[in-house]
Order: structure tokens, then sequence, then C-alpha cells
């Protein structure tokens, strides 16, 4: 990691995710991401927000068909190694940026993030369940928090849901994405558990509860980043999950304090 990309040969990672100004989450920050993992990267904003380090205070979808175009003069330029989708904005853009993913066969990661941890503005606006049946086709991993499982699936998944509850839900998400990591369980008072549904299987990944964690700003879009960076390089999706739980941990240890508010990922 950390090497930057090769000049003769780069792999591009397409990012299609939301705008943050100040530079913690979304485009800017899964940029960054993309660099320490040896990618260039590529994309479009589906949605611009205004935020600082403080919070999310309002969030405007692009224009969808200038996204699709854009997305799509792109694809047909550049093949990309992976792609990895943030915040849809809209259930318009969510269409035309299915539409587009049918350009590539390259392996699709989805965060599927439709609210901020802070902050009131939202970054989709839209019925999940219509933007998961779009894209559901071009993924191989979507990575809900515990909250945005419960509106993909139609269940109820408390802050302190049991693990077998949460298994269950990515099952189902599984059944529709192809794989799904719900992230955010609590296997105990210092174990955060992340729960991989995959070929029919269940994977658990267990890290220590960091002090403050949840506090860091950016930590969803640098987790599905990673993950899409891994599999850019060749990683076997396992093994891509691993790698960016390692990164992001490391990370979350020594945040980056750029604002007057949280501190962010990178
Ligand atoms: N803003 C944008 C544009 C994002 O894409 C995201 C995360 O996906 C956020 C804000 C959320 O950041 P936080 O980690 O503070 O919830």
């Amino acid at each position: 990691m950390s090497t930057p990309p090769s000049r003769d040969a780069p792999a591009t990672l397409l990012l299609i995710a939301g705008l943050d100004p100040s530079g913690g989450a979304g485009l800017f920050a899964d940029a960054r991401v993309a660099w320490e993992f040896g990618l260039r990267s590529a994309g479009a904003a589906t949605v611009l927000t205004e935020q600082d380090s403080r919070g999310l205070r309002r969030g405007e979808p692009a224009d969808a068909e200038f996204l699709g175009d854009q997305l799509r003069a792109v694809l047909a330029d550049t093949e990309v190694a992976a792609v990895k989708v943030g915040a849809l904005g809209s259930e318009a853009i969510a269409r035309e940026v299915s539409a587009a993913l049918e350009l590539t066969a390259a392996p699709v990661v989805w965060d599927p993030v439709a609210q901020a941890t802070s902050g009131a503005g939202a970054l989709y606006a839209g019925d999940p369940a219509a933007a998961l049946a779009g894209l559901a086709p071009h993924l191989s991993l979507v990575t809900p928090n515990l909250r945005e499982a419960e509106a993909l699936a139609g269940v109820s998944l408390p802050a302190e849901a049991e693990i077998a509850a949460i298994e269950r839900a990515a099952e189902t998400l599984a059944g529709r994405a192809g794989a799904a990591l719900v992230t955010g369980g609590h296997a105990s008072a210092d174990t955060a558990r992340d729960i991989l549904a995959s070929g029919g299987a269940i994977r658990h990944f267990d890290g220590v509860r960091i002090e403050g964690g949840t506090d860091v700003h950016g930590t969803g879009c640098a987790l599905a980043t990673a993950i899409a960076g891994g599999l850019a390089r060749g990683a076997a999706l396992e093994d891509a999950i691993g790698g960016a739980k390692a990164f992001v941990a490391a990370r979350i240890r020594s945040p980056v304090r750029a604002g007057r508010g949280r501190p962010s990922v990178v």
C-alpha cells in the first residue's frame, strides 16, 4: 500500500459518490483512499452537499441525466478495475448509475448511505429498495450499517440487535446483491463485529471497539472504497474486506484533525 499508481499502466478505481466540500467523506476522501491502494481515481458527484466537520446541513442531488452522461463518457474511454458507489442522491440518479454500470464488468461495491452520522441533510431521498433493485445485477458487495440494512432488508435491527438477526438481514441482502457486509454489530462491549453473507455462508469480522471511533467522519465511505481498492488489486472478497478493515481501524486510531468538529479517517 501507499505506492503511487503506475504511470504507464495505472489501474483506475471509479468513484460514484457524494461531494463533501470539507473533504472528510465522499469523493475527496475516497480518492485519497484509492491513492493509498496504488490506484488512480475517476468518477462523478451524485449529490453535492453543504457540510463541515460538525455535520451535514444540506444535500442537493446532481442532474441525473448529466451524471449518466458523465459516467458513460468515462466508462467508454477508460477501463476501470473496480467501482465504489456511495450516496445516490435520488432514485433518478440510482437509475442512471445502474444503466451506466452496464458498460463495465468490474466489481462494484455499494455503500448505501442515505444519512450522515451528524446533521440533518439527506444523501439519498428515495426508496432504498428501488436503488437496490436497480444496482443488484452489478454488485459484488453492499456494505450497509445497521440502520441502512434495516431500510434495505425491511427488518428491524436495533443498536443492540442479536447477532442472529443481523446474520438473517445479511443473508436477505446477499440474496439480492450477491454479498452483503453489515457493519456496526456489537459482539460484546469491546468487540465490533461486521457480518458478511456471501455464497450461502456467513463470516464474522471482529475488531477491537475503538474508543471514540464512532465519532470519526467518513468511516463508511473509507471502508467501502478500501474494499473496492482491494478488489481492484485482485484480492478475493474476504481478503479485500480484511485488508480494508485493518486500513480503516489504523486510521481511526490516528484520525485527521482538519476542522473544528469531528476528525476524519483520511
Ligand atoms: N457526506 C458525503 C458526501 C458522504 O458520502 C458521506 C458518507 O458516505 C457522508 C457525508 C457521511 O459521513 P459520516 O461518516 O460523518 O456519516
